[in-house]
């Protein structure tokens, strides 16, 4: 293979591949800073989870100037903690919210079909029709069949394509055919759907690759402290950079500034306190907490959506373990680290235990993840435009407030926003057209994936090593296996978690943006709540990996290992805990590892592998 040193961290070029303008390598980031002081943008994003990933693309690709910038990781906040569906909701369909249901299952559709079909698959789900006497099994089926169907032909006929099968009505003995753990006595059947499944944040990191390629400066670890105000007019915003604590913060002009910060959109609102603006929307925060447990845990080959008394509660499929949740109770305490307690697992316990043969117990919990729903609350003026899911405001000249909506929606919400943006710009920019536009590693999937054997052969591994990159890279796959052919050892499984790859960790450091081992673990790879371990296992041998790409000297990487551990402790501690109080003050007790880092050297000695033509 061809050596030749690659375009690391050159900003858009036309000559320059998609692929190799969306790598967010150690020296890009440098560039991307770079760029943040030189330069004054159309739009700057403020905020990293799916929303604002989105934004970016959405404003790069109308041919604006963008920058994002996101205070710690890509999805660090709610967009890595979620049930992982996109999906309609099937809840706003009874609560005949049809505008709601035809807009989710429209972007379903899209991802599912074109922009994102390697990150989103379709996932069947039953819906148990509970035991009951022979007139309510009739009505309950009657009423449940509709709603699914509706629920289809919403998505057939006016979604402008499913992507997902259709559904189908199971007898009792059938829906435990699929789901042979259900309790017998507690169903007389069920129905089965489909909604699309991903992995949230990966798909966030693609977004911000895509925005990436589309020329936006990309950074993290760039926390914004105050706007940049000229009289009434909001022209920049002040930036930190965590990776250099001893750096003074600098300013970032910009036309625009988008605020997509979910649950910290009040800490904007705070930042414009002293000249009295009102902030046109607020942002209460209500916590979700997720198990996951192994698959062997649970026989079935469908996930299910169970009623409870106040929402409902999924149980899916999730590779080789299932995903239980969720809670929705009220949260005040730290927004950055939510934690569950011992009180939330007891509950999801229960509700799921109430229709299995044989009950969880926490012996089976594998890991645990809390989120933090980002729910509109009071205050929309006229200058919002509110549908019940999110909301855009401009609280001041110069600033949009991007809030609310599910990760589904990302893409209307991008576009409302950058509408809105564009309006204020003028000039000659053209309407959102993110509808057309494939994430990184979608073009050509579909082909990659009826290939996957030959792909397989040529490249010396096997085909369930091909099928794992595809369904998480897409057909940027080919360059994670072009690594692995120029280092025969990150061939190899990693330490404490054999299902993913060393190179995956590699390539988070070398082209997602990973900075920190817990970036890794608990985002670019979902270590940290799928093995029982949690990661710790795990972490010296990526410390390796990631260290050899970042140039970490041995006090760095003992640093990191220890960061993580005793991240993974207080988590554990935490989750012991009776209440929200003391699990919060447990899970604070270990910090950010972000703004630790005075003397990290992050390009330094860049690996070999940056020479590796990607
Ligand atoms: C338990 C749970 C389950 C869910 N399940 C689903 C589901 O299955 N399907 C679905 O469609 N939706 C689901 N949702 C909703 C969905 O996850 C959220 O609506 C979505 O992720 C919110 O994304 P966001 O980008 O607005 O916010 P976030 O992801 O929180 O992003 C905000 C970002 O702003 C950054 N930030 C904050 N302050 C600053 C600053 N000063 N400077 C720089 N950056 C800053 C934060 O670090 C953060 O990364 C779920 C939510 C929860 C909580």
């Amino acid at each position: 293979m061809t050596r030749v040193r690659a375009n690391l961290g050159r900003v858009r070029d036309p000559s320059v591949s998609r692929y190799t303008a969306g790598r967010l390598s150690p020296i890009r980031r440098a560039t991307d800073l770079r760029r943040l002081r030189d330069e004054k943008f159309d739009v700057l994003v403020i905020g990293g989870g799916v929303t604002g990933a989105g934004a970016a693309v959405d404003a790069a690709s109308r041919g604006l100037k963008v920058a994002l910038v996101e205070a710690r990781d890509f999805a660090a906040g709610t967009s890595s903690r979620s049930s992982k569906l996109i999906h309609g909701g099937l809840r706003y369909l009874e609560q005949l919210e049809l505008h709601l249901v035809h807009e989710a299952l429209t972007e379903r559709g899209l991802l599912a079909t074109r922009l994102a079909p390697h990150l989103v698959r379709p996932v069947p789900i039953l819906v148990p029709l509970p035991a009951a006497n022979p007139v309510k099994r009739v009505w309950q089926r009657g009423y449940y069949g509709l709603g699914v169907a509706a629920y289809d032909a919403f998505a057939g006929v006016f979604g402008g394509g499913r992507g997902m099968p259709l559904h189908r009505h199971l007898s009792r003995d059938g829906a435990r055919h699929l789901f042979p753990s259900l309790r017998a006595d507690k169903i007389t059947g069920a129905i089965r759907y489909y909604d699309g499944q991903m992995d949230d944040a990966r798909l966030v990191v693609n977004l911000a690759r895509t925005a990436a390629a589309q020329g936006a400066a990309v950074v993290t670890s760039a926390r914004v402290t105050g706007f940049v105000r000229e009289a009434r007019e909001v022209v920049g915003v002040r930036v930190r950079d965590l990776e250099s604590p001893g750096s003074p913060e600098f300013e970032v002009r910009a036309r625009t500034v988008v605020a997509a910060t979910g649950v910290w959109s009040d800490d904007m609102s705070e930042m414009l306190r002293d000249v009295g603006v009102r902030p046109g929307l607020r942002v209460r925060a209500s916590k979700g907490v997720h198990l996951v447990v192994p698959r062997s845990a649970i026989t079935g080959e469908a996930g299910l959506i169970l009623r409870t008394a106040t929402s409902v509660l999924f149980v899916l499929p999730w590779g080789g373990h299932w995903i239980i949740g969720t809670t929705d109770t009220d949260w005040e305490l730290d927004r950055s680290h939510p934690a569950a307690s011992a009180r939330d697992i007891r509950y999801l316990l229960d509700q799921v235990n109430a229709v299995l043969d044989r009950p969880l117990t926490t012996d089976d919990i594998e890991g645990v993840y809390a989120g933090l729903r980002p729910l509109l609350s009071g205050e929309a003026d006229s200058t919002s435009k509110l549908s019940r899911e999110h909301a855009v405001v401009e609280p001041m000249l110069g600033l949009l407030m991007v809030a609310g909506g599910k990760y589904t929606t990302y893409r209307v919400m991008a576009a409302d926003v950058i509408d809105q943006a564009v309006r204020r710009l003028g000039g000659e920019f053209r309407a959102s057209r993110t509808d057309q536009l494939p994430l990184l590693g979608a073009d050509g999937y579909a082909a990659a994936w009826r290939d996957r054997q030959d792909m397989a052969r040529r490249h010396g591994v096997t085909t369930g090593v091909v099928e794992h990159l595809l369904e998480r890279y897409g057909t940027l796959t080919v360059h994670l296996l072009a690594m692995m052919e120029a280092e025969p050892g990150l061939a190899v499984p990693l330490d404490g978690a054999p299902e993913y790859l060393a190179v995956e960790v590699a390539y988070a450091a070398l082209a997602e943006g990973a900075l920190h081992l817990d970036d890794v673990l608990t985002r670019r790879t979902r270590i940290s709540i799928e093995t029982t371990h949690r990661g710790a296992e795990s972490a010296e041998h990526a410390a390796r990996v990631m260290g050899a790409v970042l140039g970490w000297d041995e006090t760095v990487r003992t640093r990191e290992v220890e960061h993580y551990l005793a991240r993974v402790t207080a988590e554990r501690q935490s989750q012991t805990m009776p209440d929200d109080l003391a699990a919060d003050a447990a899970r604070v007790g270990a910090p950010d590892v972000r703004g630790l880092a005075a003397d990290r050297g992050h390009h330094a000695a860049p690996h070999d592998l940056l020479e590796v033509d990607l």
